[in-house]
């Protein structure tokens, strides 16, 4: 009320001074005129600063809100007590509100970062299903293309009918469901996605996609795998019991198939063996059960040896069996594995190659690296089957491989343990030609190579 007070109290002094130095009725008039003015002139006055004041809080008002606080006006010298203490309470509310601002960005920015850090897929949705956010890891699984996920009915994402009906389920009658996709298109995947409601007081659903293909693989090749491993076993096994009962049953005193069914049963129990031994090698592989003792390896003596085990086979088939590995040829690598590499790949190219064929092995080195060659002039492989054939029990001719005394294992073991080695094995093979499986290991050491 400071402004009030000049403006009225001079014109009641102004008044007074007046009536005193005049002392009739007229001037009395007079002075009530001017004091009626000073009233006046007093309200319009304060009504003005009142109006400049609030004005003023207005624009600063409107300037924090807006975010433009630069323009304000200076602070006025008489202002209203009220004024002052609603700017104050503007003042401390804006700036509650600008700390709970700040505290829900903040919350939205760890979720978005939390969320898109999944691998996992996610969407919600509003309540009639449609999406309304997602992270980063739906828009990689659903590869969207320019319309994008935001605002798109579940039908249009993903053409499924079930996953539809549960997403509006989940919206309609809060109802969770589970299911799995297979997703065709350029990269086919397998998904679980689960579906549940948000919740009493929120509308609308959320999805979480988890994509479970290299799981199911894994479960089919574990699944082939046993399946595989029973079928290999029941082979001999059927074998050997049918014999053995025939024998039982009085073969066994026929001199003329006693022999021989002896003799199928010795060899059915052999493969039997070789198969277990296979299998076993092949566990301890992956299960990295296996250490592998890394010296450097003579390649030559190495051939040498996986060749002398197999020489007796070539020669029975008449197959011309030579090695040209340089003796200064060596490797880092286990001696024990490598020579268990040379003998299946020796093993097979003379299982493969004809009577009368040749098998060669060249060592040399190239690109910084020990290489050798098995070299056959047997059956070969038709470029289909090269990709597979490192593959547990992949066989191109099943019959004859098992005729052959195969186990399907070989190359798989080859592969492993190259690997282990930190080497590498190729294939090159033309069918009616021959094959040639290439070995690349690491080169020794120089200064231990030649001692
Ligand atoms: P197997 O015990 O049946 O020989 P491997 O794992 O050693 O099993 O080989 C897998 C398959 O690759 C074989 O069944 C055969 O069809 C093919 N294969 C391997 N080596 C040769 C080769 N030198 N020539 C032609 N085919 C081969």
């Amino acid at each position: 009320m400071r402004n009030l007070f000049l403006p009225l109290l001079l014109p009641t002094i102004g008044v007074l001074v007046v009536l005193v130095v005049l002392g009739t009725p007229g001037s009395a008039i007079a002075a009530a005129i001017v004091t009626m003015a000073g009233f006046v002139m007093a309200i319009i006055a304060s009504r003005d600063s009142i109006q400049r004041q609030l004005q003023a809080l207005v624009r600063k008002t409107r300037g924090r809100v807006e975010g433009t606080p630069a323009a304000l006006p200076p602070v006025e010298e008489d202002t209203l007590d009220e004024v002052a203490h609603l700017e104050g309470a503007i003042s401390s509310l804006h700036a509650r509100l600008a700390a709970q601002n700040a505290q829900l960005t903040q919350e939205a920015r760890t979720l978005t970062a939390v969320l898109d850090g999944m691998i996992e897929g996610i969407w919600i949705t509003d309540d009639k299903g449609t999406v309304m956010h997602h992270n980063d890891a739906l828009r990689e699984m659903l590869q969207p293309g320019n319309a994008g996920i935001v605002g798109q009915r579940p039908l249009a994402l993903i053409r499924n009918e079930e996953l539809n009906e549960a997403v509006l389920r989940a919206c309609r009658e809060g109802a969770s469901s589970r299911l799995e996709l297979h997703l065709e298109g350029l990269f086919p995947r397998m998904l679980a996605i689960r579906v549940t409601p948000l919740g009493r007081d929120l509308p609308g659903s959320a999805a979480v996609f988890h994509d479970v293909t290299e799981l199911r693989r894994l479960e089919k090749v574990r699944k082939d795998f046993v399946a595989n491993v029973s079928h290999e076993l029941r082979t001999p096994i059927t074998a050997i019991r049918g014999y053995a009962e025939t024998l039982q049953s009085g073969a066994l005193k026929d001199p003329e198939v006693s022999p021989k069914m002896v003799e199928i049963i010795h060899r059915q129990s052999e493969r039997l063996s070789e198969l277990v031994e296979d299998l076993l090698e092949l566990s301890r592989l992956e299960s990295r059960e296996v250490k592998l003792q890394i010296a450097n390896v003579s390649l030559a003596e190495a051939s040498a040896r996986a060749a002398e085990t197999v020489k007796p086979k070539a020669v029975s088939k008449d197959i011309h069996l030579e090695l040209h590995v340089p003796p200064d040829l060596v490797a880092r690598g286990d001696q024990r594995a490598v020579e268990q590499v040379l003998l299946n790949l020796l093993d097979n190219a003379v299982k493969y190659t004809p009577a009368g064929g040749r098998v060669d092995v060249l060592g040399t080195w190239e690109d910084g690296r020990c290489v050798v060659r098995v070299k056959d002039t047997g059956v070969g492989l038709e470029p289909k089957h090269l990709p597979r054939i490192f593959e547990r029990f992949y066989r191109v001719d099943k019959g004859r491989s098992r005729d052959m005394g195969g186990t399907g294992l070989g190359l798989s073991i080859v592969k492993h343990l190259v690997g282990a080695m930190e080497g590498e094995v190729k294939v090159e093979s033309q069918p009616q030609v021959g094959s040639v499986f290439v070995i690349f290991l690491p080169v020794a050491a120089p200064e231990t190579a030649s001692g």
